[in-house]
């Protein structure tokens, strides 16, 4: 039963759409309204079960709520996820542009309540299909901001200066030595802000080409991909892979700060409070990586007509005070600073009286 998944959290619509003609199964899960209408992105995957979608779709739906909130942003929380072959699909344009129709028809009759956005599995074309049966569809379209990433990775740096003010006391990074995991769309972004602020890096990826560019850039050091979480550094900032942060990891770490932009990178909730007990002040992930969707928030229209990067990006800029309110926090109640976010988060999102936007 739906009801009794154990990631079913009060979700307000679950719905489970399927199109005979272009083979599409889809689920969409809209997780709470109460802030304004969700949006989430499309996630297309092969999953191995039905149920295995639809963990999938209730934890991202209930996690993109939680972000949102805690973004400041007028949105609630949903996902979307397609099961299938997304490869095998494209070999088949007819029958991809028919199955991304279908989806947008699904979204349509929901009225508003979900827009769905770019994510794991699907592109901006895609996503321009599905917009042509419905307007619900953010990061298309106006194409003004393009892929999303730089401002995650300004986001992730404002997040990691407030927790190195927090935790060491400082308001610059100069010979600061941060560890980066991952040198992709948003790994490359941050570095470049640490660089330019005068941090040393540390750069590791599973692609030598990446690091290889970044050391002749910015005289960063190699690190060793399977040792860097536990570089000797002030900080180390997860950019590639999500449930990095387990019992060895933390055990092994040797740096007093983490803040990065991987999703999800606890591996268990409790991994939060192991942190804690070993004075290692954890910048939670959904927190700091949310320049994407507060862009992408704004492209979509919802404060005002038209995209005002400038407006964008002060936004983002609160993510580095919203760390410094979780932080005092966590240290107030003696928690974690991943349970400290939720708290905040669900404080904005459950309060009680609310109307429900729909
Ligand atoms: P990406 O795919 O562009 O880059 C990931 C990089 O990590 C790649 O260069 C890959 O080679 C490297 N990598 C993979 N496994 C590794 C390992 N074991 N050790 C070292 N490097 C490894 O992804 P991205 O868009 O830069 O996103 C990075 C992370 O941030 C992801 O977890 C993503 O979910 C999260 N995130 C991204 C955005 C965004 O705007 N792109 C927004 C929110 C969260």
């Amino acid at each position: 039963s739906v009801f009794a998944h154990p990631e079913f959290d009060n979700h307000e619509r679950v719905v489970f759409v399927r199109d005979a003609e272009s083979g599409l199964k889809a689920i969409v899960a809209v997780h709470d309204t109460s802030l304004g209408p969700a949006l989430g992105g499309c996630r297309f995957w092969t999953y191995a079960s039905d149920d295995e979608a639809l963990t999938d779709v209730l934890r991202l739906s209930r996690g993109m709520t939680y972000k949102s909130a805690l973004a400041g942003l007028p949105l609630g929380g949903g996902k979307s996820v397609v099961i299938g072959d997304a490869r095998a699909l494209r070999a088949e344009p007819a029958r991809a542009e028919a199955l991304f129709r279908a989806l947008g028809r699904a979204v349509e009759q929901l009225g508003g309540l979900y827009t769905a956005a770019e994510d794991v599995g699907t592109s901006v074309a895609d996503l321009e299909l599905v917009g042509r049966e419905t307007r619900h569809v953010a990061g298309v379209a106006r194409g003004q901001v393009g892929d999303p990433s730089p401002y995650t990775a300004y986001g992730v740096f404002r997040g990691l200066q407030a927790a190195v003010r927090h935790k060491l006391g400082r308001s610059d990074l100069e010979g600061l030595r941060v560890a980066v995991q991952g040198l992709g769309h948003v790994g490359q972004g941050l570095c470049e802000h640490l660089a330019e602020a005068g941090a040393k890096l540390i750069v590791a990826d599973l692609d030598g080409e990446r690091v290889a560019a970044l050391v002749e850039r910015f005289g960063a050091e190699a690190g060793d991909p399977a040792a860097i979480l536990a570089a000797d550094c002030d900080v180390v900032a997860p950019c590639a892979l999500g449930a990095v942060l387990n019992d060895d990891s933390i055990a092994a770490l040797r740096a007093p700060v983490v803040a990065g932009a991987a999703n999800n990178q606890l591996a268990e909730p409790r991994h939060g409070e192991l942190l804690r007990r070993k004075g290692v002040l954890y910048a939670p992930d959904y927190l700091v990586n949310a320049g994407g969707i507060i862009v992408i928030a704004y492209e979509a229209g919802r404060r005002g007509p038209r995209f005002e990067r400038a407006q964008a990006m002060a936004h983002i800029d609160r993510i580095h005070d919203t760390a410094l309110e979780i932080f005092a926090r966590a240290e107030r109640e003696g928690i974690a600073t991943s349970l400290a976010a939720d708290r905040l988060a669900e404080e904005r999102f459950r309060r009680p009286g609310r109307a429900r936007a729909a």
